[in-house]
């Protein structure tokens, strides 16, 4: 049975599937990325792991996988195949597209950023499921984006596309890592908030489900730290949708847990700003930690697509 090898890295653990063409989960295994071995490690581990994935295709379906996709953290050169750099696996010009390729028998390997990867997920078979145009954002310890084009995520000229968590919206603001001030992530990210409501609560384990259970029972100043958040958020969103005018604007990660007690207050900040501007239907993720991976199987299956195409034409 004809099956694709998908491998979601993470920055201490790996998930990993083969996906068969109708996208259905085959086989599902997980291990740890063994970074504090180093990233040459790293390198080596995910290697070993796909050629044992390709070996349990071979017995379980007849057949090796006809091709690989790999999502990646960090900045991913997808036309060359290199991972550009990762800080959290201390990753420089890893060339994991051709080391790979030669490790699983010279078939096609996609390499694919860890964020658009899930982005193509959501987009194609999660929340935005036949959107042709749609932002996916996800939440977490910082924020950054997909932008959905036509049933491809873009990926830029560098690699750097949908980089929204680093759009400035309070200019002079909280010193963001990135060199800039301001920056959304710094005001509207999980940890972002997590922060603000442990100064503000004076616990401080105190983190952004805390401030939200908080919201919900009715206390003021979680209900202030929410929503300067919330503002933030939506002035960072309509931004991107005065930009790109999407159709479904999915938001994920760990914010979004707070289910409706973000979503309400954030469409109604978003309607209340735009003017001119289409509003698209602002909807939660809906495959959670496994995007990346159903995101890597979409990059593998559409690769096989191509070649098959190529063979047909030439
Ligand atoms: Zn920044």
């Amino acid at each position: 049975m004809r099956h694709v090898i998908a491998l979601d890295v993470g920055g201490t653990g790996m998930k990993a599937a083969l996906v068969g063409a109708d996208g259905e989960l085959l086989h599902r295994a997980r291990r740890p990325t063994g970074r504090e071995r180093g990233p040459d490690a790293v390198v080596e581990n995910i290697l070993d792991f796909a050629a044992e994935l390709r070996a349990h295709g071979v017995r379980a379906h007849g057949e090796a996988a006809s091709a690989a996709g790999v999502a990646v953290p960090g900045i991913v050169d997808e036309a060359e195949g290199v991972a550009a750099y990762a800080a959290n696996l201390g990753w420089r010009d890893v060339p994991l597209r051709a080391l790979l390729a030669e490790r699983l028998g010279g078939v096609p390997v996609a390499l694919g950023h860890d964020v658009r990867t899930g982005g193509l997920a959501e987009g194609r078979v999660g929340a935005g499921r036949g959107a042709d145009r749609f932002l996916f954002v996800p939440l977490g310890t910082g924020i950054a984006g997909a932008i959905g084009i036509a049933g491809r995520v873009e990926s830029g000229a560098h690699g750097f596309a949908g980089e929204i968590g680093h759009v400035v919206v309070r200019p002079g603001g909280t010193e963001c890592p990135c060199g800039q001030r301001g920056c959304l992530e710094r005001y509207a990210s999980a940890s972002a908030v997590s922060r603000a409501w442990a100064e503000v609560s004076g616990d401080p384990d105190a983190d952004a489900a805390d401030c939200a259970a908080a919201v919900v029972s009715g206390d003021e100043r979680a209900v202030r730290v929410w929503r300067d958040a919330v503002d933030a958020l939506a002035d960072g969103l309509v931004t991107a949708l005065t930009l790109l005018d999407p159709r479904t604007l999915i938001i994920g990660g760990g914010l979004a847990e707070a289910g409706e007690t973000l979503f309400t207050p954030l469409r109604e900040a978003v309607r209340r700003r735009v003017t001119f501007q289409k509003l698209p239907s602002l909807v939660p993720a809906a495959l959670g930690d496994t995007a990346g991976c159903l995101g890597a199987g979409l990059l593998a299956w559409d690769l096989i697509e191509t070649t098959d195409l190529a063979e047909v034409t030439t």
